[in-house]
Order: structure tokens, then C-alpha cells, then sequence
């Protein structure tokens, strides 16, 4: 540490805790700086696990543009996610990708990530299709999406009894797709022979991953929105009818129509972004507004970022999670019972690469379990440096890691030590004393205690970005640690 000027006094004071303002508060006359780890401990204080305990942040993810991009993964994200674990901050996985079960797809970006990552963190765009089970179990549902049998397989996994593909309507049918040539030999070979498809209700269409061919699940659905009563074949008498609510059209026991993933367009290897699975449903929208002469609405639920429903039920994962791993604590801890319990989440960050589903998504999602929601936007992904997001977020960051280390740093998080300072304030004020002499003082604490004895306050920078650098750990920056409060400071003004 410098020494002061001979003509005008300087002070620097510095304190973390009420005890440890005790042991390094300073006057600023001379010195060496202080080592490293010292002054570590002394701005990152060992902090009772109780209080340290009393709430948390977490994390959603988005998956792909943020850890993948294609099928490499990008930089930092593992170590991100180790550091995490490490930290025991909760977090999710909130893709809008599908296509497998959730252990699956767990299991498959843990092998691409080098990382654990536990099923029970998984949400998937099909995800919420979870809760319809009770409603379809025994019920035929076409699920759309996919290659051979795959969502067969995943939507039998969930629980529903009764599942049909559209190529399973071909094999009965084979005239119904109006150009074969290409697909065929696929639908031949996933088809499934089944005897009462030409008079069993089929109760909810759900498009559950991106159509292989669009030709025929866009012919399928169609005629199944102008059955009657969800048998495939069967015509409605009733569409047009002018006397019936939307004109006649859905008023006639038609299949629920669902779609698990809105978004128009995603990042692969290509160098430019492909239609998504929610491209699809533009498809539908335009095909079913031409046939009804925009004279019927086209009524179907949308699940999947950014809709209420997938950041409710991904709040409902995450909490499920957190809890979780607070009881793996406990009992690994040695407290009886197993814990009393995880600490409330207060605020979760939403970090993905597209404005239009995990931002907005994040953005406008109230929570129902207290918790504010923010976003941090990305740019390895779908939005591009430097052009206008279609939606604010709360923070840009270039990547993943990036990302949390922006959110660590908002938070106070001592990501080096790995303890939890949230509940800390970070107090930096300009004082004047009795002297004439000015001078910085700061302290990250709960009550700002010391203030009455170092004179007038000329300048707070509370809880600033000022503030949160001076006593910022320098894993990510340079050696910095604190530069502001180290800093002669003598009259430094108004
Ligand atoms: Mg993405």
C-alpha cells in the first residue's frame, strides 16, 4: 500500500464484518500490500453456514448456443457447471431440444459436457407433457416428430398407453400422403399395423419434436382438425356450419391439438439459423386460415420457452432439484432426519442465446414460488454481437461462462472461497473527518455499523458497481482486490 501525501492527510479504512473491521481496519500511512489470501479473508470472512443459508440464486440454462452449438461443446461451459456443483448453487437445464426421455438427454449432454448432470435437472420442450398423462393415459394420442419409432418410445416411457405415428396411418392408408416417393420406405419400416384405426377416437395430436416429413404430418393433422370425433377418415358435416361457435370448425370431439416447442429457428452447423420445430406451426396456422377461409380460429395449446406453462413447470423442477440435493447435504452433513429443509430460491437467472424464447420467456414469467426472474443474454448462439435484441435481458454476456461470472459478481458471491455472501451489503462511502481529510471506506456486511465514526459523508456508492469491484475476488480479473479502496484519495471532491 502507497503512503500518504505529506501535504494533505489520506486514510484508507476498510472492513468486511463488524469483527473484521476491528482487525484490518487501517489508516493508509504506509505498508506493503497486503498477500492475496489475506486480503481474501479479510473481505470474504468466514461466514456462519446458517446465515449463509438463508436464501440462494439459481440457474436455468438453455442448452443449445450456450454449452452446444451443433454437436461440439462451446468453451467454458463445463468448468461453469463444475463451479457450480462445487459452489452448490441449483441449477436446470431448460431446452427447448427434446426427442428423448429426460435420462437420456441428461445422459447425452453429460457425455458431450464431461459433467454430471442428473435427470432430475432436465427440462426438456415435451417435458410438461409429463402432467397430460393422467388426462391420455388410456386414450390414443398421434404424436408427431422425430425419426422411426423414437416418440413412440419416449411418450410410452411417460406413461401414455396408447400411441400412434403418422406413419403408422401411412402403412393402413398408403395413399394418404399425396407425394410418397422420398418417405416412404421410412414410414414402411416404422409403421405400425393397427387393427381399429379406422374407427378408434384419436384424443390429442402432439407435436412433440421437429417433423421428419413435413409433406404428410401436415396433411395428417389437417384432416384430423376436419374429422369427426378424432376418427382418422372421417369427415365433419359440421365445419362451416355458420350457426356453430367458430363457424363449425373443432366443435366436433376433434383431437386437442399441442405443440412443445415454438421456436421458428435454431443454430446448428450450418453458418445460418434453421427452422425449428415451431416453423412447422406457421405451416399449420397458414394451411388451416386458407381451408377455413380465416373464418375459424385454430385453437391448440403452446408449451415449450417461452410460454408460462414451460417456465412454471421448470420452476417446479427446479425447486423439486434444489430440494433434493438440500437433503443429499443434510444427510451427507450428518444432520439428523436428513435437513430440515432447502432454503428459499430468490432469485433464478434464465441464460440463453435467443431473445425471442429464453429472454422474453424469463422476462415476463411471474413466479410462483417467490423468486424473481432474470436473463442473461449470450452470443454464441441464435443473436448475433452486436445487432438489437428483439427483447431486452437483464444482461449481456459474450458465453456461458462469462455469464455466471457476471451474475456471481451482481450477487456478491465469493466464487474463490466458495462461500455465500448474498445476504451481504457492500458498503463504499467518501468520508470527510474532522481533519479535513478524506477518505474511502467500505465493508460488505448486514448493517453498516460503522458509519458514525468516520465523519461526513460525502459521497455513498453503496451496493454500486464501484463497490462490488472493491471487493471483487480476482479468479476472473486482474489483481484488483481493492484497488479503489487502496487508492490515496485525499480531497477528492464533491
Ligand atoms: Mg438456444
Amino acid at each position: 500500500m502507497a503512503s500518504s501525501s505529506s501535504s494533505s492527510k489520506t486514510y484508507t479504512t476498510l472492513a468486511v464484518s463488524d469483527n473484521m473491521s476491528r482487525k484490518v481496519c487501517t489508516r493508509a500511512a504506509g505498508g506493503g500490500t497486503p498477500h492475496l489470501s489475506t486480503m481474501i479473508k479479510q473481505y470474504f470472512p468466514e461466514t456462519p453456514r446458517e446465515s449463509a443459508q438463508k436464501s440462494t440464486i439459481a440457474f436455468a440454462f438453455d442448452i443449445d448456443g450456450v454449452f452446444v452449438k451443433g454437436k461440439d461443446p462451446l468453451p467454458g461451459g463445463a468448468d461453469t457447471l463444475r463451479l457450480l456443483q462445487r459452489l452448490k448453487i441449483p441449477y436446470i437445464f431448460l431446452t427447448n431440444g427434446g426427442g428423448l426421455t429426460e435420462k437420456d438427454h441428461a445422459a447425452k449432454v453429460s457425455s458431450r459436457l464431461n459433467v454430471d448432470i442428473d435427470p432430475d435437472q432436465f427440462v426438456q420442450s415435451h417435458s410438461p407433457f409429463h402432467d397430460l398423462v393422467p388426462l391420455y393415459r388410456n386414450r390414443r394420442i398421434l404424436v408427431i416428430g422425430g425419426e422411426g419409432d423414437q416418440i413412440r418410445h419416449v411418450a410410452e416411457a411417460y406413461g401414455f398407453n396408447d400411441v400412434i405415428t403418422s406413419s403408422d396411418l401411412f402403412v393402413e392408408w398408403r395413399t394418404l400422403h399425396p407425394f410418397p416417393e422420398v418417405s416412404a420406405p421410412h414410414h414402411s419400416a416404422h409403421g405400425r399395423p393397427t387393427p381399429d384405426l379406422r374407427t378408434k377416437e384419436i384424443a390429442a395430436i402432439l407435436v412433440w419434436s421437429s417433423s421428419r416429413d413435413w409433406c404428410l404430418d401436415l396433411q395428417v393433422m389437417h384432416d384430423l382438425l376436419l374429422s369427426s370425433g378424432g376418427v382418422f377418415g372421417k369427415k365433419s358435416v359440421k365445419a362451416g356450419d355458420v350457426t356453430l361457435p367458430n363457424n363449425g370448425y373443432l366443435q366436433d370431439n376433434q383431437p386437442k391439438l399441442y405443440f412443445s416447442n415454438p421456436d421458428f429457428e435454431w443454430v446448428t452447423d450450418y453458418h445460418q439459423p434453421r427452422f425449428a420445430q415451431g416453423a412447422i406451426r406457421e405451416c399449420l396456422e397458414g394451411l388451416w386460415r386458407y381451408s377455413t377461409k380465416g373464418e375459424a380460429k385454430l385453437e391448440y395449446t403452446s408449451i415449450g420457452k417461452p410460454s408460462e406453462a414451460t417456465f412454471m413447470y421448470g420452476e417446479k423442477i427446479l425447486k423439486r432439484f434444489h430440494e433434493k440435493m438440500s437433503r443429499i447435504q443434510a444427510m451427507e452433513g450428518g444432520v439428523s432426519g436428513g435437513g430440515g429443509g432447502a432454503t428459499a430460491i430468490r432469485t433464478v437467472y434464465m441464460i440463453g442465446d435467443n431473445p425471442d424464447s429464453d429472454i422474453v420467456g424469463a422476462n415476463k414469467y411471474k413466479s410462483q414460488m417467490g423468486a424473481t426472474w432474470k436473463s442473461v443474454l449470450v452470443e454464441t448462439g441464435v443473436y448475433q454481437a452486436g445487432t438489437k435484441p428483439n427483447h431486452q435481458p437483464t444482461y449481456h454476456a459474450r458465453g456461458i461462462a462469462d455469464a455466471v461470472r457476471l451474475v456471481l459478481e451482481k450477487e456478491r458471491y465469493n466464487y474463490l472461497e466458495g462461500q455465500n455472501i448474498m445476504e451481504a451489503r457492500v458498503y463504499l462511502k467518501v468520508y470527510r473527518d474532522q481533519e479535513g481529510c478524506d477518505y474511502k471506506a467500505g465493508h460488505a456486511n448486514n448493517s453498516d455499523s460503522d458509519s458514525s465514526k468516520k465523519g461526513r459523508i460525502l459521497k455513498d456508492r453503496t451496493n454500486t458497481d464501484e463497490s462490488i469491484e472493491a471487493v471483487r475476488p480476482p479468479r476472473f480479473g486482474k489483481l484488483m482486490l481493492p484497488a479503489a479502496l487502496r487508492q490515496k484519495t485525499a480531497h477528492p471532491g464533491n
